[in-house]
């Protein structure tokens, strides 16, 4: 690896699993300090252990504003600063006709997605504010923010959220020299998208529908991880406010004439 984050100190949210933990795995590898936030406290430290570099794995709920915090101080106590966020965990939907869904399964998915996304977003302004340097943000984002389904409200809300916060922090944070970019994955395989097999007694066809994109299968985490360490390195000092689609090409085909 390049070593593109030799030094720098970075927080990745929900990365006890899935694209989390590839991001990770990946920002350790090129020699970041990480500090693996999870809800999950057990399994984060286990991650943390596993990497090559000095991390650690601190227990937060990211809709928790007490937890937010408290997870900025680990680490800030332990390495001193921050310098990269990947600000990426989130909770699926169930898939439900939108007259079924209830107030309480809406609320749900909004406040781990969209307020736990807010909050790690001001606190790593608020840190990059008292170190009075220069930052980077990635959020994941999805490809249901920037499309439509017909049952999948809750999630594709919280989605398209997701976008706007970044459209609004990248335009706050770029005379500040903070860049903020989001990662929309496709399809790709972890516990999240065999969850949302469950919420349709099994039937979860998405798996088939990642053969019929451009590129013809779901995606790795591996993947992602890379497309998001590239929005949070110097490769992309001229890149913010984008929501960088690593579909396969999913988002676009046109439906119509595919
Ligand atoms: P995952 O379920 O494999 O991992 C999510 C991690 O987040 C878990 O370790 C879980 O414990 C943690 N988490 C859940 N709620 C939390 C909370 N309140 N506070 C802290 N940690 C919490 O899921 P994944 O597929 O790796 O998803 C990661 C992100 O990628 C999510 O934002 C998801 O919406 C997005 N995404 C995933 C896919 C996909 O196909 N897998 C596609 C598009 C977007």
């Amino acid at each position: 690896m390049s070593g593109r984050f030799d030094g720098r100190v970075a927080v990745v949210t929900g990365a006890a699993n899935g694209l989390g933990r590839a991001s990770a795995t990946r920002l350790a590898g090129e020699g970041a300090n990480v500090v693996v936030v999870d809800i999950d406290g057990d399994a984060a430290a286990a991650v943390a252990r596993g990497l090559p570099t000095e991390s650690i794995g601190v227990r937060a709920d990211v809709s928790s504003e007490t937890d937010v915090d408290a997870y900025v101080a680990a680490a800030v106590d332990r390495f001193g600063r921050i310098d990269l966020h990947h600000l990426n965990a989130g909770v699926f939907g169930t898939f439900t006709p939108i007259p079924d869904l209830t107030v309480e399964e809406f609320d749900r998915v909004m406040a781990v997605n969209v307020r736990g996304q807010f909050l790690g977003l001001r606190a790593a302004f608020r840190r990059y504010a008292v170190q009075q340097s220069t930052g980077a943000v990635v959020v994941t984002a999805s490809i249901a923010g920037l499309t439509g389904s017909a049952d999948l409200l809750a999630y594709q809300t919280s989605k398209h959220g997701v976008n706007g916060l970044v459209h609004g922090a990248a335009v706050y944070g770029g005379p500040l020299g903070i860049r903020v970019n989001a990662v929309a994955p496709g399809i790709v395989p972890t516990e999240l998208f065999a969850a949302a097999a469950t919420t349709t007694g099994g039937k979860n066809d998405m798996e088939s529908r990642a053969s019929t994109t451009p590129l013809r299968r779901a995606g790795t985490a591996d993947e992602i991880a890379a497309v998001a360490a590239f929005l949070l390195s110097d490769d992309a000092a001229y890149v913010t406010g984008q929501i960088v689609s690593a579909d396969g090409g999913a988002t676009v085909v046109n439906t119509v004439r595919p």
